[in-house]
């Protein structure tokens, strides 16, 4: 298939080139393969970016929600007639197994019609002061301008989707930096947008790596920056932002607790385990990669997962057969495998996988095994830092306080999950979770309708839900008065 992009920037309606910028390749992570060639954003292309939002975005700030939403709805129609190029294109890009990323643009279009459907109806409020007749307070929701959004590389369209629908529907422009790693789907999304008839410069695609973005948000005329990425990359972000009085939304890592008491149904609490570590080949932000299973049902439990994680079928991704495909890039095989050998150095067992599965005629491909660590206790690394890959440490607890006190025990706090049938017990336990997107009896959904995000080191603001708008607008407060002027002069 094609993979090689028309050019490397998409800007004010049109594919935009310019090869004095640094020039940078993306890979087939199953096989290591070149699979395109672009170049890094310069000063020169970052400005045009900007200043092509800049001049569409009063215009389309102007229109009724109503009639943004119908561009919206077009867009998310023609991701659909295109859901198979994209997901094999994100396939092309992530290693991901094509199983998988044909829901990403279904996700993606999903929240295309979910914000059309909602902005109609996301206005302010009416605040009385006193009395019929009296003074009052309406309050505006009114759009920040220029935004910028900026992904990681686990789901590049899906992301692309999220948050530019967001920025748009709120009568927003955005400029996008997707990943260095991941850079051609949102491409697609540009051109998408400009068959539906967003107005040329309404969103922009420009590529490059850090510094590329640090420079969108640094430009005067962006006003806010919505990020993915890991949790250092989102300090800096938001330090930057700030420094500048700029709004942030930072969508950052985890180190993700879920909590199996042996009240559970086993097969049950193992899906999820296994769905909560190996989608994706874990990485996942909010994975549950610290498993605490009860100690009365933890060997059953054990010997389960390890059942079913050695039967899992690593492969080409492109095999419907397939599910679970190489990581992202060398980068993070390098890194997960670091983390497998500092697992075993700090004395827990290794259960099952920690090597490079044999994959014939894509040996110069980014596979691991799915893993499986026992014996892991909570000072260990592999318990305590974000390693993103399929690596899952099983931790044994006795009692329910002590369960919560040990899940909380982190700086992250994206994501938690509890698994029992105990109703009572269900609801205590995710209530007393730190963490911004909390299961019961499942994991790794998340819906468009609720508000996603993480507290504590996991992030700022929220993405999804009506909260994502809040997160895209400003509130201005006008008083209205109807008596006469009070003066004490
Ligand atoms: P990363 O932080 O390395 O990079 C993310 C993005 O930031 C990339 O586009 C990169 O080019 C850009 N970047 C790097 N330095 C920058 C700088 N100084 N200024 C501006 N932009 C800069 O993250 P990654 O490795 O691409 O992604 C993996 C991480 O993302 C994991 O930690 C994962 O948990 C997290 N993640 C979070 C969510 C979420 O919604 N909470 C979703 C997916 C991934």
């Amino acid at each position: 298939m094609q993979t090689q992009p028309k050019a490397s920037h998409f800007i004010g309606g049109t594919h935009v080139e310019d090869k004095s910028g640094e020039a940078f390749s993306t890979v087939y992570p199953a096989t290591g393969e070149t699979i395109g060639e672009l170049h890094s954003a310069t000063p020169e292309i970052v400005n045009r970016a900007v200043a092509a939002a800049k001049s569409a975005q009063t215009g389309w700030a102007s229109l009724p929600p109503s009639e943004r939403a119908v561009v919206l709805r077009r867009a998310a129609g023609l991701i659909r007639d295109r859901a198979d190029e994209i997901a094999r294109l994100d396939t092309m890009d992530t290693g991901r197994a094509l199983t998988e990323t044909q829901n990403d643009p279904v996700s993606a279009a999903a929240s295309l019609d979910f914000f059309a459907g909602i902005i109609p109806a996301y206005n302010g409020q009416s605040i009385g002061l006193g009395g019929s007749g009296g003074p009052f307070v309406y309050t505006r929701r009114e759009p920040l301008g220029v935004t910028c959004g900026i992904g990681a590389w686990n789901y590049p369209f899906e992301m692309t989707g999220w948050k530019s629908a967001t920025a748009l529907a709120a009568g927003n422009a955005m400029v996008f930096k997707p990943s260095e790693y991941t850079p051609l789907s949102a491409l697609i999304l540009a051109e998408i947008y400009k068959e539906a008839g967003l107005p040329d410069g309404l969103f922009n695609v420009i590529q490059g790596l850090g510094p590329v973005g640090s420079a969108i948000i640094e430009h005067p005329d962006v006003a806010k920056v919505s990020f993915t990425g890991s949790v250092p990359t989102g300090k800096k972000v938001l330090g930057l932002a700030g420094s500048l009085m700029k709004y942030g939304t930072m969508e950052l890592g985890g180190k993700s607790p879920l909590v199996i008491f042996d009240d559970a149904p086993l097969e049950n609490a193992v899906n999820g385990a296994l769905m909560a570590n190996f989608y994706s080949t874990g990485q996942i932000c909010t994975n549950g990669t610290r498993v605490f299973v009860q100690k009365s049902m933890h060997d059953d439990f054990v010997s389960r997962v390890v059942e079913r994680t050695r039967k899992i079928r690593i492969g080409d991704p492109f095999d419907p057969e397939t599910q679970m495909g190489p990581l992202t890039s060398r980068m993070q095989l390098d890194k997960v495998e670091r983390y497998i050998a500092i697992g075993k150095e700090e004395g827990a067992t290794l259960a099952c996988g920690g090597g490079r599965p044999e994959m014939q005629g894509m040996e110069g491909g980014f596979w691991v095994e799915p893993t499986v660590f026992t014996d892991v206790t909570d000072d260990m690394r592999i318990a305590r830092e974000e390693i993103f890959g399929p690596v899952m440490s099983i931790l044994p607890f006795e009692e329910e306080d002590e369960a919560i006190a040990r899940a909380n025990d982190t700086p992250f706090g994206l994501a938690a999950g509890v698994f029992t049938t105990d109703l009572n017990r269900a609801h205590r336990v995710a209530g007393q979770f730190q963490a911004g997107m909390c299961w019961i009896n499942n994991f790794n959904l998340v819906p468009l309708e609720a508000p996603f995000g993480g507290y504590k080191d996991s992030g700022v603001g929220r993405e999804c839900s009506m909260a994502a708008l809040d997160q895209f607008t400003q509130i201005k407060s006008v008083y209205v008065e109807t008596g006469t002027v009070e003066s004490v002069f």
